[in-house]
Protein backbone atom coordinates (compact mmCIF):
# COMPACT_ATOMS: atom_id res chain seq x y z
CA UNK A 1 0.00 0.00 0.00
CA UNK A 2 2.51 2.47 1.49
CA UNK A 3 6.22 2.57 1.34
CA UNK A 4 8.55 5.17 2.65
CA UNK A 5 12.19 4.83 2.03
CA UNK A 6 14.83 6.88 3.47
CA UNK A 7 13.01 9.85 3.32
CA UNK A 8 14.54 13.48 3.66
CA UNK A 9 12.65 16.78 3.93
CA UNK A 10 13.28 20.04 4.97
CA UNK A 11 11.09 23.31 5.24
CA UNK A 12 11.31 25.17 1.42
CA UNK A 13 11.76 28.39 3.04
CA UNK A 14 14.68 28.32 5.70
CA UNK A 15 16.04 24.79 4.21
CA UNK A 16 15.47 23.60 8.06
CA UNK A 17 15.94 19.66 8.06
CA UNK A 18 12.97 17.92 9.00
CA UNK A 19 12.78 14.29 7.99
CA UNK A 20 15.80 12.96 8.49
CA UNK A 21 15.38 9.57 7.22
CA UNK A 22 12.21 7.62 7.37
CA UNK A 23 11.61 3.90 6.36
CA UNK A 24 7.78 3.01 6.76
CA UNK A 25 5.98 -0.23 4.82
CA UNK A 26 1.98 0.23 5.89
CA UNK A 27 0.50 -3.11 3.94
CA UNK A 28 -3.20 -3.42 3.09
CA UNK A 29 -5.47 -3.76 6.09
CA UNK A 30 -2.97 -2.55 8.82
CA UNK A 31 -3.35 0.24 11.26
CA UNK A 32 -0.01 2.04 12.49
CA UNK A 33 0.57 4.58 14.77
CA UNK A 34 2.57 7.44 15.54
CA UNK A 35 3.65 8.61 18.38
CA UNK A 36 6.64 10.97 19.21
CA UNK A 37 7.24 14.44 20.88
CA UNK A 38 5.80 17.54 19.62
CA UNK A 39 8.62 19.12 17.38
CA UNK A 40 9.01 15.64 15.56
CA UNK A 41 7.86 15.87 12.55
CA UNK A 42 4.87 13.93 12.57
CA UNK A 43 2.47 16.62 11.26
CA UNK A 44 5.62 16.75 8.69
CA UNK A 45 5.02 13.75 7.26
CA UNK A 46 1.06 13.58 6.78
CA UNK A 47 1.76 17.19 5.06
CA UNK A 48 4.54 15.78 2.68
CA UNK A 49 1.92 12.67 2.12
CA UNK A 50 -1.17 14.84 1.26
CA UNK A 51 1.15 16.91 -0.90
CA UNK A 52 1.72 20.13 0.57
CA UNK A 53 4.11 22.23 -1.27
CA UNK A 54 5.64 23.84 1.98
CA UNK A 55 8.57 21.20 1.91
CA UNK A 56 11.56 19.70 -0.23
CA UNK A 57 12.35 16.39 -0.47
CA UNK A 58 16.18 16.24 -0.29
CA UNK A 59 16.50 12.08 -0.63
CA UNK A 60 13.99 8.74 -0.93
CA UNK A 61 10.70 8.15 -2.22
CA UNK A 62 7.28 7.40 -1.57
CA UNK A 63 5.56 4.48 -3.05
CA UNK A 64 1.43 4.67 -3.14
CA UNK A 65 0.35 0.93 -4.48
CA UNK A 66 3.94 1.06 -6.47
CA UNK A 67 3.25 4.50 -7.62
CA UNK A 68 5.47 7.40 -7.01
CA UNK A 69 3.46 9.48 -4.92
CA UNK A 70 6.05 12.99 -4.66
CA UNK A 71 4.83 12.72 -9.06
CA UNK A 72 1.31 13.21 -8.04
CA UNK A 73 -0.52 16.48 -7.58
CA UNK A 74 -2.45 16.51 -4.29
CA UNK A 75 -5.92 15.78 -6.30
CA UNK A 76 -4.68 13.05 -8.15
CA UNK A 77 -3.28 11.60 -4.53
CA UNK A 78 -7.53 12.49 -3.43
CA UNK A 79 -8.63 10.56 -6.22
CA UNK A 80 -6.17 7.28 -6.16
CA UNK A 81 -7.53 7.36 -2.10
CA UNK A 82 -5.35 8.93 -0.21
CA UNK A 83 -7.13 11.04 2.68
CA UNK A 84 -5.57 12.88 5.37
CA UNK A 85 -7.71 14.57 8.52
CA UNK A 86 -5.72 17.48 9.39
CA UNK A 87 -4.69 18.17 13.22
CA UNK A 88 -5.90 21.68 12.51
CA UNK A 89 -9.18 21.45 10.10
CA UNK A 90 -9.77 24.51 8.10
CA UNK A 91 -12.32 27.03 8.00
CA UNK A 92 -14.25 27.83 4.62
CA UNK A 93 -16.54 30.57 5.13
CA UNK A 94 -19.53 30.87 2.57
CA UNK A 95 -19.60 26.99 2.02
CA UNK A 96 -22.01 24.57 2.94
CA UNK A 97 -20.36 21.74 5.53
CA UNK A 98 -23.18 19.90 3.11
CA UNK A 99 -22.21 21.53 -0.31
CA UNK A 100 -18.08 20.92 0.54
CA UNK A 101 -19.25 17.31 1.25
CA UNK A 102 -20.88 17.05 -2.68
CA UNK A 103 -17.92 18.84 -4.09
CA UNK A 104 -15.48 16.77 -2.55
CA UNK A 105 -16.69 13.36 -3.21
CA UNK A 106 -17.95 14.82 -6.67
CA UNK A 107 -14.35 15.64 -7.72
CA UNK A 108 -13.01 12.16 -6.97
CA UNK A 109 -15.51 10.51 -8.84
CA UNK A 110 -14.96 12.74 -11.30
CA UNK A 111 -11.16 11.84 -11.60
CA UNK A 112 -12.15 8.38 -11.50
CA UNK A 113 -13.84 8.56 -14.69
CA UNK A 114 -17.59 8.20 -12.68
CA UNK A 115 -20.36 10.14 -12.96
CA UNK A 116 -21.48 13.02 -10.19
CA UNK A 117 -23.88 11.22 -7.75
CA UNK A 118 -27.63 12.26 -8.24
CA UNK A 119 -29.01 15.22 -5.32
CA UNK A 120 -31.29 12.21 -3.76
CA UNK A 121 -28.32 9.44 -3.72
CA UNK A 122 -25.79 11.89 -1.99
CA UNK A 123 -28.86 12.96 0.12
CA UNK A 124 -29.09 9.17 1.21
CA UNK A 125 -25.35 8.66 1.70
CA UNK A 126 -24.76 11.22 3.55
CA UNK A 127 -27.83 10.72 6.15
CA UNK A 128 -26.82 7.32 6.90
CA UNK A 129 -22.84 7.97 7.27
CA UNK A 130 -23.66 11.56 9.52
CA UNK A 131 -26.15 9.18 11.86
CA UNK A 132 -22.79 7.16 12.47
CA UNK A 133 -21.13 10.04 13.41
CA UNK A 134 -23.98 12.20 15.19
CA UNK A 135 -23.06 14.64 12.54
CA UNK A 136 -26.77 16.38 12.36
CA UNK A 137 -28.68 18.35 9.77
CA UNK A 138 -28.04 21.68 11.50
CA UNK A 139 -24.20 20.88 11.59
CA UNK A 140 -24.37 19.94 7.62
CA UNK A 141 -26.21 23.34 6.94
CA UNK A 142 -23.16 25.42 8.60
CA UNK A 143 -20.63 26.71 7.13
CA UNK A 144 -17.58 23.65 7.11
CA UNK A 145 -15.84 24.10 10.64
CA UNK A 146 -16.71 27.86 10.91
CA UNK A 147 -17.85 27.91 14.87
CA UNK A 148 -17.57 24.12 15.08
CA UNK A 149 -16.62 23.06 18.29
CA UNK A 150 -13.39 20.07 18.69
CA UNK A 151 -15.70 17.77 18.34
CA UNK A 152 -17.76 18.96 15.21
CA UNK A 153 -14.45 19.31 13.37
CA UNK A 154 -13.26 16.23 13.67
CA UNK A 155 -16.70 14.52 13.13
CA UNK A 156 -17.19 16.48 10.21
CA UNK A 157 -13.17 15.16 9.35
CA UNK A 158 -14.56 11.79 9.97
CA UNK A 159 -17.32 12.16 7.52
CA UNK A 160 -15.71 13.43 4.80
CA UNK A 161 -13.61 10.21 5.20
CA UNK A 162 -16.39 7.84 5.64
CA UNK A 163 -17.93 9.41 2.21
CA UNK A 164 -14.42 9.04 0.22
CA UNK A 165 -14.15 5.91 1.45
CA UNK A 166 -10.32 6.35 0.99
CA UNK A 167 -7.35 3.48 0.59
CA UNK A 168 -5.08 5.45 2.85
CA UNK A 169 -6.46 7.19 6.12
CA UNK A 170 -3.95 9.71 7.23
CA UNK A 171 -5.04 11.17 10.65
CA UNK A 172 -2.64 13.92 12.96
CA UNK A 173 -3.67 14.24 16.05
CA UNK A 174 -7.29 13.23 15.63
CA UNK A 175 -7.83 13.01 19.29
CA UNK A 176 -6.50 16.70 20.27
CA UNK A 177 -9.38 18.72 21.75
CA UNK A 178 -11.20 15.62 21.86
CA UNK A 179 -13.56 14.97 25.42
CA UNK A 180 -14.30 11.18 26.00
CA UNK A 181 -17.71 11.05 24.74
CA UNK A 182 -16.30 12.83 21.59
CA UNK A 183 -13.20 10.79 21.58
CA UNK A 184 -15.40 7.22 21.16
CA UNK A 185 -17.72 8.90 18.45
CA UNK A 186 -14.84 9.49 16.42
CA UNK A 187 -12.58 6.07 17.05
CA UNK A 188 -16.10 4.55 16.55
CA UNK A 189 -16.43 5.73 13.21
CA UNK A 190 -12.72 5.61 12.01
CA UNK A 191 -12.87 1.65 13.44
CA UNK A 192 -15.99 1.20 10.77
CA UNK A 193 -13.72 2.17 8.17
CA UNK A 194 -11.37 -0.75 8.96
CA UNK A 195 -10.93 -3.38 6.59
CA UNK A 196 -8.73 -5.56 4.63
CA UNK A 197 -8.34 -3.36 1.60
CA UNK A 198 -7.66 0.31 3.98
CA UNK A 199 -4.60 0.96 5.54
CA UNK A 200 -4.30 3.73 8.09
CA UNK A 201 -1.43 5.84 9.68
CA UNK A 202 -2.72 7.54 13.15
CA UNK A 203 -0.62 10.05 14.29
CA UNK A 204 -0.80 10.57 18.10
CA UNK A 205 1.10 12.16 21.37
CA UNK A 206 -1.08 10.39 23.70
CA UNK A 207 -1.99 7.08 23.85
CA UNK A 208 -5.57 7.09 25.03
CA UNK A 209 -6.46 7.06 21.64
CA UNK A 210 -4.94 3.55 21.03
CA UNK A 211 -7.23 2.28 23.55
CA UNK A 212 -10.24 2.83 20.97
CA UNK A 213 -8.11 2.55 17.51
CA UNK A 214 -5.74 -0.74 18.25
CA UNK A 215 -2.70 -0.25 15.99
CA UNK A 216 -1.33 -3.38 14.61
CA UNK A 217 2.10 -1.46 14.73
CA UNK A 218 3.27 1.39 16.92
CA UNK A 219 6.51 3.52 15.74
CA UNK A 220 8.27 6.27 17.65
CA UNK A 221 9.09 9.13 15.58
CA UNK A 222 12.17 11.56 16.84
CA UNK A 223 13.85 14.68 15.51
CA UNK A 224 12.66 13.20 12.06
CA UNK A 225 13.66 9.77 12.47
CA UNK A 226 11.90 6.38 13.28
CA UNK A 227 13.64 5.79 16.24
CA UNK A 228 11.52 2.38 17.57
CA UNK A 229 9.19 -0.19 16.07
CA UNK A 230 6.69 -2.55 18.32
CA UNK A 231 3.76 -3.59 18.16
CA UNK A 232 0.31 -1.74 20.39
CA UNK A 233 2.15 -2.85 23.81
CA UNK A 234 4.90 0.13 22.90
CA UNK A 235 1.69 2.65 23.25
CA UNK A 236 1.17 1.51 26.58
CA UNK A 237 5.38 1.57 27.85
CA UNK A 238 5.28 4.75 26.23
CA UNK A 239 2.38 6.13 28.39
CA UNK A 240 4.33 4.75 31.27
CA UNK A 241 7.87 5.87 30.96
CA UNK A 242 7.50 8.49 28.59
CA UNK A 243 9.98 8.86 25.47
CA UNK A 244 13.09 9.67 26.93
CA UNK A 245 14.05 6.19 26.53
CA UNK A 246 13.47 6.29 22.90
CA UNK A 247 14.81 10.01 22.24
CA UNK A 248 17.56 10.37 24.19
CA UNK A 249 16.18 13.18 25.90
CA UNK A 250 16.01 13.57 29.69
CA UNK A 251 13.23 12.05 31.31
P1 LIG B 1 4.87 17.41 15.27
O1 LIG B 1 3.65 17.26 14.43
O2 LIG B 1 5.56 16.11 15.55
O3 LIG B 1 4.60 18.16 16.53
P2 LIG B 1 5.79 19.11 13.14
O4 LIG B 1 5.91 18.26 11.94
O5 LIG B 1 4.60 19.99 13.24
O6 LIG B 1 5.96 18.24 14.45
O7 LIG B 1 7.06 20.06 13.21
C1 LIG B 1 8.40 19.59 13.16
C2 LIG B 1 9.34 20.77 13.21
O8 LIG B 1 9.31 21.47 11.97
C3 LIG B 1 9.01 21.79 14.26
O9 LIG B 1 10.21 22.29 14.79
C4 LIG B 1 8.27 22.87 13.48
O10 LIG B 1 8.40 24.12 14.09
C5 LIG B 1 8.95 22.80 12.14
N1 LIG B 1 8.07 23.13 10.99
C6 LIG B 1 7.19 22.29 10.41
N2 LIG B 1 6.59 22.86 9.34
C7 LIG B 1 7.09 24.11 9.26
C8 LIG B 1 6.88 25.21 8.36
N3 LIG B 1 6.03 25.11 7.34
N4 LIG B 1 7.59 26.34 8.58
C9 LIG B 1 8.47 26.42 9.61
N5 LIG B 1 8.71 25.42 10.47
C10 LIG B 1 8.05 24.28 10.31
MG1 LIG C 1 2.78 19.26 17.33
MG1 LIG D 1 1.70 17.77 14.71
Amino acid sequence: MLEIKNLHARIAEDGSEILRGIDLTVNPGEIHAIMGPNGSGKSTLSYILAGKEDYEITEGEILFNGENLLEMEPDERAAAGVFLAFQYPIEIPGVATMEFLKTAINAQRKARGEDALSIPDFMKLVKAKSADLNVTMDMLKRPLNVGFSGGEKKRAEILQMALLEPKLCVLDETDSGLDIDALRIVSEGVNKLRSPDRSMIVITHYQRLLDHIVPDVVHVLSKGKIVKTGGKELALELEKNGYADYTGAAA
